[in-house]
């Protein structure tokens, strides 16, 4: 008789999204009709950018062409991808990134959710508590974190960083000492952005105690203020205790499209093997490289015209997380995050749970956010909205929150 992986078993309920999905699909069930907002899951909602459009044409048509045609690719990306990453992205920011440090994939959630299969299962975790769950889970999944605890709030072997109104949602350095933290800014789901200063001393105790930083950086692009670093090789030492990931996603919109990449120094050394040498197995092996036709898109966010593209849509999204965050704070809540971030973290009013605020507005009002407590026990008596709606339904948004 066959087994199963049990780790899987001890993951907690459904995850978040399907739950909230759930809960709107009832809701409308019972309520045909109902003009339901969604500011809760944080896709985006503007089309693709024209120049990216136009490369995404001109590579489907090459495809059709004998001399044009691309089959299996370099499973780590194509060099005229990792080429511009590496000198726009790092190098004209003073970063010392090569392109051969860039591995190309369809996405930051599965390149956040696979790297830790490089890593020993003996491993300590360290999270943000909120947290984006797929760091969570899919340390569950692999068997690293024990079991969940209730009492705790938590999983046995996790070690948890509460980012909390206290802290201004930064992460201490934690009591126990993490061999793998998991670090990112701008953060999801509390808007919170990480000054130089204090990420260069997670990277000075990462190097002092021999830790790795796992770092997501999907929401880079929305950086609006100075001394906020883009990437974590701003900070000196990060080479040797520092992993990567972008997304294209939310710069540029490619959450339907897939692209994304992981920077792997190969400073990055555990006693004597590359880690870099591991992922490059890892992705080769089980990995045949992101489609060309989305590479070349890619390529096209690069370009003059696809930078002041992209430019423009995170600008209107920017423009939603500052009504949002304006709109709410003239209403009497307590609300952070949607400087440098597209999401805002409110704290619930009345000390109501995030879900019953969830089903309070979602009933009364008929908006949909995502409840705090789904990223973590410190998430608990808060809620997120993203700025990833149009204008027309963000201030629509606005004006139901403030008649309820
Ligand atoms: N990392 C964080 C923190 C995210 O919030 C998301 C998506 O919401 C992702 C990664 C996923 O990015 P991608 O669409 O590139 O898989």
């Amino acid at each position: 008789m066959y087994t199963i992986n049990e780790n899987y078993l001890n993951l907690q309920g459904s995850y978040l999204f399907s739950e909230i999905a759930k809960r709107v699909e009832a809701y409308k069930e019972a309520n045909p009709g109902a003009d339901v907002i969604r500011l809760g899951i944080g896709d985006v909602t503007q089309p693709i950018a024209p120049a990216i459009i136009r490369a995404l044409h001109t590579a489907v048509d090459e495809m059709g062409s004998a001399e044009g045609f691309h089959g299996y690719g370099p499973e780590q990306g194509y060099a005229f991808l990792r080429n511009a990453i590496a000198q726009q992205d790092y190098q004209e920011r003073g970063c010392k990134i090569d392109p051969d440090e860039i591995f190309v994939s369809d996405g930051a959630k599965c390149d956040v959710g696979n790297i830790q299969e490089i890593f020993g299962l003996d491993n300590r975790v360290a999270v943000c508590d909120p947290v984006y769950p797929v760091y969570v889970d899919t340390n569950v999944m692999a068997g690293r974190s024990g079991r969940f605890d209730p009492k705790k709030g938590g999983f046995e072997r996790l070690i948890y960083m509460p980012c909390t109104q206290e802290n201004d949602f930064l992460p201490e350095l934690p009591a126990q000492t993490p061999d793998l933290i998991y670090l990112c800014f701008p953060n999801n789901p509390t808007g919170a952005a990480i000054h130089k200063d204090a990420l260069q001393k997670w990277v000075d105790y990462a190097n002092q105690n021999g830790s790795i930083i796992l770092y997501d950086a999907a929401y880079e692009a929305y950086i609006s203020q100075e001394d906020i670093p883009h990437s974590i090789y701003e900070c000196e030492g990060a080479r040797t205790c520092a992993i990567e990931m972008h997304s294209f996603s939310k710069n540029a919109g490619f959450t339907g499209l897939r692209l994304g990449y992981t920077v792997i120094p190969k400073d990055l050394v555990c006693n004597g093997t590359s880690l870099h040498a591991l992922w490059n197995r890892r992705h080769g092996t089980r990995y045949n490289g992101a489609p060309y036709i989305v590479q070349r898109a890619g390529e096209a966010v690069y370009s003059a015209e696809g930078k002041a593209q992209i430019r423009q849509q995170v600008a209107y999204y920017m423009e939603n997380a500052r009504m949002i965050r304006e709109g709410l704070a003239r209403a009497g809540f307590a609300v952070y995050g949607g400087v440098n971030a597209p999401y805002i973290w409110l704290k619930t009013p009345k000390n109501l749970t995030s879900w019953d605020f969830f089903d309070l507005l979602l009933k009364e009002v008929q908006l949909v956010g995502t409840p705090g407590s789904g990223f973590g026990a410190s998430g608990e008596g808060f809620f997120r909205l993203t700025a990833f709606g149009t204008h027309e339904n963000t201030i629509e948004a606005l004006k139901r929150i403030q008649r309820l």
